[in-house]
């Protein structure tokens, strides 16, 4: 059997009373696209934390590829190769998009230095160029962060996250706010990504969770209401009566 790159085990948190994530399983295969949808306040953010190691669940395990990384302190399951963007962005506004990018390349490069003396700045530099021109940032590589469009922030965020490479890249409402142009960009570019990383996503727009997902878990009310195919996720009843309100 194939070891899934992520392996979510019966998964839970309480806030309180709230279950605000409450025995959630599933798995995201390889390369793929695995969507969590569901309503304000379903668990989605918390499952992300859960996921990350921004939290501690109080049961079940998070396996990353193989390795059991339950409640993992962030900086580990970073090494482990997971990266997240935030539902707000985390950019640094007072640096240049340029600067944003080759500072999370050069993360990643102190931390392979213990491993293999290589060219640092050179390194950092050849991927930022790469970085920018895929995500068409390469005209703006000298503005501030801060100064740029909310839809380009929100790509440079995705941008960062994959210069630090990478194997799952959770990506926690990355088209929210966006324009139509700039929404239908960014699923090109989320599909784009697959090529690299295992896309673990977060998103409100449902046209674009149907086009885009190969694989859909639905949450209410901290648990998993259905998961599969797109089409089949969108036609189970459960789905519709909860989530789409019909
Ligand atoms: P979603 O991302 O699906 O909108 P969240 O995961 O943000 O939902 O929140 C799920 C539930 O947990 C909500 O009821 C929210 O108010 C609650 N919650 C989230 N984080 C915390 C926290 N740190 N402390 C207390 N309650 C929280
Ligand atoms: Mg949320």
């Amino acid at each position: 059997m194939i070891t899934p790159v992520l392996d979510i085990r019966d998964l839970g948190i309480s806030f309180g009373g709230l279950k605000a994530v409450d025995q959630v399983s599933f798995q995201a295969q390889r390369h793929k696209i695995t969507t969590v949808i569901g309503p304000n306040g379903a668990g989605k953010s918390t499952l992300f934390n859960l996921i990350s190691g921004a939290l501690k669940p109080h049961r079940g395990q998070v396996m990353i590829d193989g390795v059991d990384m339950t409640g993992a302190a962030p900086e580990r399951t970073k090494a482990a190769g997971l990266s997240r963007s935030f539902q707000i962005t985390s950019l640094f506004p007072e640096l240049t998009v340029a600067e944003n990018i080759r500072l999370a390349a050069q993360v990643l490069e102190t931390a392979r230095r213990a491993f293999l003396p290589i060219s640092r700045s050179a390194r950092a530099m050849s991927k930022t160029s790469q970085m920018l021109e895929r995500f068409q940032l390469t005209h703006r590589r000298d503005e501030l962060a801060g100064n740029l469009s909310h839809g380009d922030q929100r790509r440079l965020e995705i941008a960062v996250c994959l210069a630090s490479e990478p194997k799952i890249l959770l990506l926690d409402e990355p088209t929210q706010g966006m324009s139509h142009g700039d929404t239908a960009d960014t699923a090109k570019l989320v599909r784009s990504l697959t090529e690299d990383v295992t896309v673990l996503l977060i998103e409100h727009d449902i046209g674009l969770v149907m086009d885009l997902s190969d694989y859909v878990v639905v949450m209410h009310q901290g648990r998993k209401l259905a998961e599969g195919h797109p089409d089949v996720v969108r036609a189970d009843p459960a789905v519709q009566a909860a989530y789409f309100g019909h």
